[in-house]
């Protein structure tokens, strides 16, 4: 990308690789990556850079196959300066760096029930834009308000009727940062609270290759509900189930493996590449849809360019 860009008071790193920031470790370069110092600084530098200049934001990568040739883009990654978490009675505001984690256990401390998001290993930014959940809550559930930085580099408040929130998914402008989210969950015994938190710790552990690198589910369920389910999840269709019947658990390429644990978890046991990965999560759908006629959609984004021969 050969292109002026204005000089930001955070950190603009040229052609920085980006498999260090995915958890599946895997990842090319990006033209850029820039990381704000904090929101006034995001948005003197949307609102100067070029219009034709891509942009990509990224939490932590738990959702991400970035591919071996990089992304065209400047990646905007928040940290410290989009990270407080601060409470005012069942209202919870977070930063968008802030992890789930974090926020599940601070809401806990005060009787707020944001559990479901204990056990989610990415971001506020994250969350919302995947309207991500498990056992049965979804962030549209507790989300009363986002605020974004607009590609114009302007401040606004989002509803979650302006979210639009689909199953892992919602609609934000384009090129827009969340920078936080005000949640309103149910009140609850602290207590109470953190002894779910570690039951459902210790169910993950059980079923899934939480020790792994991998980028969670890989696939969405047909039915295109949470295998952990909620009400209305009335479909017994898993993902894991159609790649079982497709003798697909276990099966790798590369250093990419369908884990024997969980079958709808691709991890990366070491050297894979995102090629091995992505090339393996193509070769189960081809699988699947020859043993079942089942098309598995993908769960994890891909995004950027293969390696060029
Ligand atoms: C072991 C494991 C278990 C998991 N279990 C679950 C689960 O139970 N339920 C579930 O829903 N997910 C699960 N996931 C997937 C993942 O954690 C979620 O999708 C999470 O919400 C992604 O957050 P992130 O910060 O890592 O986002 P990333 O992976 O970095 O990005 C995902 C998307 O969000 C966008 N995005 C991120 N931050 C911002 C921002 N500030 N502004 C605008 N857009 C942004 C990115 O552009 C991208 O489109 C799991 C992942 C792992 C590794």
């Amino acid at each position: 990308m050969v292109q002026t860009l204005p000089a930001p008071r955070g950190k603009l790193t040229e052609n920085r690789p980006l498999n260090d920031l995915t958890w599946l470790r895997v990842g090319g370069p990006a033209d850029y990556l820039f990381q704000p110092a904090d929101i006034e600084d995001l948005q003197h530098f949307l609102r100067d850079l070029p219009a034709e200049v891509p942009v990509f934001p990224m939490g932590v990568g738990s959702n991400l196959i970035v591919r071996d040739g990089g992304l065209r883009a400047v990646v905007i990654r928040l940290g410290r300066g989009f990270n407080g978490i601060s409470v005012d009675g069942n209202t919870v505001t977070a930063g968008a760096a802030a992890l789930d984690t974090h926020v599940a256990r601070k809401a806990a401390d005060v009787g707020v029930d944001l559990t479901f998001l204990r056990t989610i290993p990415g971001s506020i930014g994250g969350a919302v834009r995947m309207n991500a959940g498990c056992y049965g809550s979804y962030t549209e559930d507790v989300l009363r308000k986002a605020t974004i930085v607009t590609r114009q580099g302007e401040v606004l408040d989002l509803s979650p009727e302006d979210l639009n929130f689909r199953y892992r998914q919602s609609d934000l402008p384009d090129g827009a940062v969340l920078v936080s989210a005000t949640f309103e969950g149910p009140a609850g015994d602290p207590e109470e609270l953190h002894t779910r938190m570690a039951a459902q710790l210790q169910k993950r552990d059980e079923t899934q290759p939480t020790k792994d690198r991998s980028a969670g589910s890989t696939f969405r369920n047909p039915a295109g509900f949470s295998s952990t389910g909620r009400a209305d999840d009335v479909h017994d269709l898993k993902a894991w189930k159609v790649i079982d019947d497709a003798g697909m658990r276990g099966a790798s390429r590369g250093g990419a493996q369908m884990s024997p644990k969980h079958s709808n978890f691709l991890i990366n046991t070491g050297s894979a590449t995102a090629s091995d990965l992505e090339g393996l999560g193509e070769e189960v759908r081809k699988k699947v849809y020859e043993t079942s006629g089942i098309t598995l959609e993908w769960e994890i984004m891909r995004v950027g360019d293969p390696l060029k021969e």
